[in-house]
C-alpha cells in the first residue's frame, strides 16, 4: 500500500522514500492518493520505476 506522506501544510505530497525531498518530519500521512500538490519527483521515479515505496 502506499503511503503519501508531507512534511508541512505546505509541502508536497511524497511517497518515495528515495526522493531527495521526502520529508524527515513526517507532518501528515494518508494512505489515499491526495488530488492534488503531488511531488514532481515522486511522479518521475515512478514514472521511471525507480520509486522505492
Ligand atoms: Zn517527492
Amino acid at each position: 500500500m502506499v503511503e503519501y506522506v508531507r512534511g508541512s501544510q505546505m509541502d508536497k505530497w511524497h511517497w518515495c522514500k528515495n526522493c531527495t525531498q521526502y520529508p524527515l518530519y513526517i507532518y501528515q500521512k494518508t494512505t489515499k492518493e491526495p488530488p492534488s500538490n503531488l511531488c514532481e519527483q515522486c511522479k518521475t521515479k515512478e514514472y521511471n520505476r525507480t520509486c522505492k515505496c
